[in-house]
């Protein structure tokens, strides 16, 4: 999960890394109150969860509480590549003698953490590492051994810091790896971490993207979830527990187990190419106990999603067996009544399977289909999806 700047700079706060003081609001009045609440300087910033705020017109200086009232109404509303402004951060405007660099992140390719540093902070960061590459100091970090003060005043060092700001460098740059492991980050991003002219070194930006499989371990965590702008048949999805992705072809996929839904998703492209190019829908794993009310709650987010045109169910029958899950698919398609309106091609194997095959023969409901292997249910859905566009 990727957080905004606020909620980062909050994780900051709580580690003790210096930044700078702040409050979020969503309307100009607000930033105009906090404005006046600082009494000094602010800096009026777009919250949205994307790079290059400052160059897209999105961080502005503000001198007064009316000039941040100002500023604040041009950047609400601001569309910052495709994400529209509606929360503003605005902090105390710090006063800058220079710019740097800091980031800690999973390196999946060398299996290992990596700090990144650079004297060259800022908004140019991008162009430092395409054109300097060595003014981006890139240093493995030991899991074990993690970042000591004396490890983060070398990782400073490397990426040329100054000489006399290198211990205060150190404290800030050993507490932002707190972060990073206390709070189970796989980011921990800081352009620009600042000196002041009093040589405090302050983290102005944050960008943090927190391990969801470790969310288990954070409650706290959950307040940072964007309702907002998650997709609405995920969030659905994720209320049943679901285990769903939406991708952009129109065969709605429903199996059990991720690497069944994965290969079923396979087997749908290849098929699909005969039938036009049609494409799978989504990934949706329903999991081992495959109940009626879960097969419900599948079929409805799948349903819902407008692109969907067929859909296929491929199920192999273990622990639940095929008896079970054709009874969860005819119940479910009661529950969902008038609203199931699409083609279903199911495909059961495994324990029971000539039972459940009975119980949707005997069912006769009319939008189902039944296929005897993965390939022909795949061809099949392939084949409604195409006619039904
Ligand atoms: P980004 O463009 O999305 O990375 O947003 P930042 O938070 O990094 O802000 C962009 C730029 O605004 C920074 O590189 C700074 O130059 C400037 N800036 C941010 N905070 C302050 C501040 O407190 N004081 C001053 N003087 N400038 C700031
Ligand atoms: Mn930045």
């Amino acid at each position: 999960m990727d957080l905004f700047e606020f909620q980062a700079k909050e994780l900051f706060v709580a580690h003790g890394v210096p930044s700078s003081e702040g409050r979020v609001t969503d309307t100009a009045e607000g930033a105009k109150a906090i404005a006046e609440e600082i009494g000094k300087p602010v800096m009026v910033k777009a919250q949205v969860k994307v790079g290059g705020r400052g160059k897209a017109g999105g961080v502005k200086y503000a001198a007064t509480p009316e000039e941040a009232f100002t500023h604040a109404q041009n950047i609400l509303g601001l569309d910052i590549k495709g994400h529209i402004v509606r929360k503003l951060l605005v902090t105390e405007a710090k006063d800058i003698a220079a710019e740097y660099y800091l980031s800690f992140l999973l390196d999946r390719a060398n299996r290992t953490y990596l700090a990144m540093c650079s004297v060259e902070g800022g908004m140019e960061i991008e162009e430092v590492a395409a054109t300097k590459p060595d003014r981006l100091a890139r240093i493995p970090v030991d899991a074990v051994t993690g970042v000591d003060l004396a490890f983060a005043r070398s990782i400073a060092e490397q990426g040329h810091l100054p000489a006399e700001i290198l211990d205060a460098a150190a404290v800030t740059i050993q507490k932002l790896w707190e972060v990073f492991t206390a709070e189970d980050a796989t980011l921990v991003e800081v352009n620009p971490l600042v000196r002041t002219p009093d040589d405090e070194i302050l983290a102005l930006d944050g960008k943090v993207t927190l391990d969801g499989n470790a969310d288990f371990r954070h409650p706290g965590h959950a307040e940072f979830a964007d309702e907002d702008a998650t997709d609405p048949l995920e969030l659905k999805a994720k209320q049943h527990d679901l285990n769903y992705v939406k991708l952009d072809g129109s065969v709605g996929i429903i199996g059990n187990g991720a690497g069944l839904v994965m290969s079923t998703l396979d087997v749908v492209a290849y098929a699909g190419e005969k039938h036009g190019g049609v494409r799978p829908a989504n990934f949706l794993d329903i999991g081992g106990g495959a109940s009626a009310e879960v097969m419900a709650a599948g079929l409805d987010v799948i349903l819902g999603d407008d692109q969907v045109r067929s859909v296929f169910v491929n199920v192999f029958g273990g622990i639940t067996a095929c008896d079970a899950v054709a009874n969860g698919i005819v119940k479910a398609l009661e529950m969902l009544g008038d609203s199931a309106t699409k083609p279903l091609v199911v495909r059961l194997d495994g324990n029971k399977v000539d039972e459940g095959r009975k119980i949707l023969a005997d069912a006769a409901h009319p939008l189902v289909t039944s296929a005897q292997t993965m390939d022909e249910g795949a061809d099949k859905a392939a084949q409604l999806a195409a006619a039904a566009k």
